[in-house]
């Protein structure tokens, strides 16, 4: 099926599209990489009266490090992530997550941002940015400001974002020196959206661990983080006791339903049994790079 008839607007800056924004109110999509807007504008669960097209505007591709951590621009693809060098070692839960998202075709127009937007309880991004502690830079009529990704969700495929504000950046603090993660996801096949996903970052602090970051997919009406399981392992040696009783805890923050996909107690077993995979995957790669 065609999409319903829309206007199209393609601005050469943030200020410009903000301003074509605020002219359509909730009238107006922004469109990143289409891979989620444009379906939904086909099947006609969305018909947006106009698209702000955000690929014109320079900058947004741009995926760095600096010092308060890595800052992933509006236009950062799916691929980018899943070649870039940045992404694997002590980002290690990001570089994880990006080539287990769908197929080479989303990947190429897919954005980092977009997914988030988009807020798809089934989204790898959100669990793998909401692990490494990430916070989406949004700016709106009323300047920037900064959301954490727990406040971004507010249930299946809505966020806290007003219809006026773009998604400029994703932040991810520093991890520090003795850092690791990954991303776990279990699909019935290739390119398939998770059944359940689970992503662990793990930063340690003389020996110990110092921040735990753990995240699900699929088992919620959002991403979400597994908290208690946080906060048991914060400073705690991570020995098999503490992480088997981090693993039933993310399994028992977990909220699946029976679905074609597997029944609840399935899929929470699958975060049990991730967590616990999860954490040692993370330790063993923080551990890697403490070698010379
Ligand atoms: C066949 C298929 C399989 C897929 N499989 C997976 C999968 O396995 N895992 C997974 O995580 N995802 C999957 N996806 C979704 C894919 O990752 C999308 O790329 C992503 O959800 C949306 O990113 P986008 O850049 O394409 O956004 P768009 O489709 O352009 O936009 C999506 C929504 O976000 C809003 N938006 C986009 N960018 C911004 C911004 N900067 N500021 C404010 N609002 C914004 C739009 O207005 C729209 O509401 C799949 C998609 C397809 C078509």
């Amino acid at each position: 099926m065609y999409p319903a008839s829309f206007e199209y607007q393609a601005p050469a800056s943030i200020d410009e599209a903000l301003t074509i924004l605020e002219r359509y109110g909730d009238e107006a999509k922004v469109l990143a990489g289409g891979q989620s807007l444009l379906p939904l504008m086909k099947l006609r669960f969305a018909s947006p009266r106009a698209l702000v097209d955000l690929n014109r505007i320079e900058g947004l591709g741009e995926l760095f490090e600096d010092n308060g951590g890595l800052m992933i621009g509006a236009l950062v693809r799916h691929a980018q992530c899943e070649r870039a060098e940045l992404l694997r070692g002590r980002y290690g839960v990001l570089g994880d997550a990006a080539p287990q998202i769908s197929d080479p075709i989303v990947r190429n127009w897919g954005t980092v941002a977009g997914s988030l937007a988009h807020a798809d309880p089934q989204g790898d991004w959100g669990s793998a940015l909401m692990a490494a502690g990430a916070e989406l830079q949004a700016r709106g009529p009323d300047g920037t400001r900064t959301i954490p990704l727990d406040e971004l969700f507010q249930g299946p495929f809505t966020t806290s974002l007003e219809p006026t504000e773009i998604a400029v950046w994703v932040r991810v603090p520093d991890p520090g020196p003795n850092a690791g993660g990954t991303y776990l996801k279990l699909e019935r096949k290739v390119g398939d959206f998770a059944t359940v996903g689970v992503a662990v970052q793990l930063s340690f602090d003389n020996g110990k661990v110092g921040r735990a970051g753990i995240a699900l997919t699929g088992v919620g009406p959002c991403n979400l983080r597994a908290t208690a399981a946080e906060e048991a392992l914060a400073g705690a040696e991570l020995d098999d006791d503490a992480i088997r009783s981090a693993a039933d805890l993310a399994a028992k923050g977990a909220d699946p339903r029976s679905d074609v996909r597997g029944s609840a107690d399935y899929k929470r077993n699958i975060v049990r049994v991730f967590t616990e995979r999860g954490l040692r995957k993370a330790a063993e790669a923080a551990g890697r790079r403490e070698e010379p």
